[in-house]
């Protein structure tokens, strides 16, 4: 009798388990669909570590495919490029802090266009030789996601034009001032 009851107590111990889990994980809505994507947060900013694989289970595919694996999305074609709002650009993979819309210009390259990151730690910056060319490779700096590439013909003093891929940003307006 006694074992029962301590058997019934540990299945109930294990099937509750996941469901704190579950509940400790934050549901984000990325690019149009609820995914549980533990590793998103708008506030903290230490240095992620997780595998692709891990990652391959919280991004939605074209998400995947160009933060994880470098594709890029077709001129013309992302949600930002032709999008004046007025607010703050997170990473969509991990919601790292990455540009306010002050910094965004009109761009004719075909994609979201910024001038400066809101910290310096924003993003980090790698060599990309692919496509038989050197270029400057911009990532996040807390997920290391793919984001586009920083040219050198932006039309501002620094001359910095961050071109993004839409998919890999998330617009959060700022709050309207209420009137009383
Ligand atoms: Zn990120």
């Amino acid at each position: 009798m006694k074992l029962n009851i301590l058997k019934t107590a540990a299945v109930v111990l294990i099937t509750s388990l996941p469901i704190q889990n579950f509940s400790a994980q934050k549901i984000q809505e990325v690019n149009g669909r609820k995914l549980i994507n533990p590793f998103y947060s708008r506030t903290d900013t230490s240095i992620l570590h997780v595998t692709d694989a891990q990652w391959k289970k919280v991004l939605n595919k074209n998400l995947y495919a160009v933060a994880r694996k470098n594709n890029t999305e077709m001129a013309y074609t992302g949600k930002y490029n032709d999008f004046d709002g007025i607010g703050t650009y997170y990473c969509a993979v991990c919601g790292n802090a990455l540009f306010k819309s002050d910094a965004k210009f009109s761009s004719t390259c075909g994609w979201p266009s910024f001038f400066e990151t809101i910290r310096p730690k924003s993003v980090v910056y790698k060599k990309d030789y692919s496509l038989g060319m050197l270029r400057t490779e911009v990532r996040c700096g807390r997920c290391d996601a793919h984001l586009g590439h920083l040219f050198d013909d932006g039309p501002t003093a620094n001359k910095k034009r961050y071109c993004m891929n839409s998919i890999s940003l998330e617009f959060v307006p700022d709050k309207k001032i209420e009137k009383k």
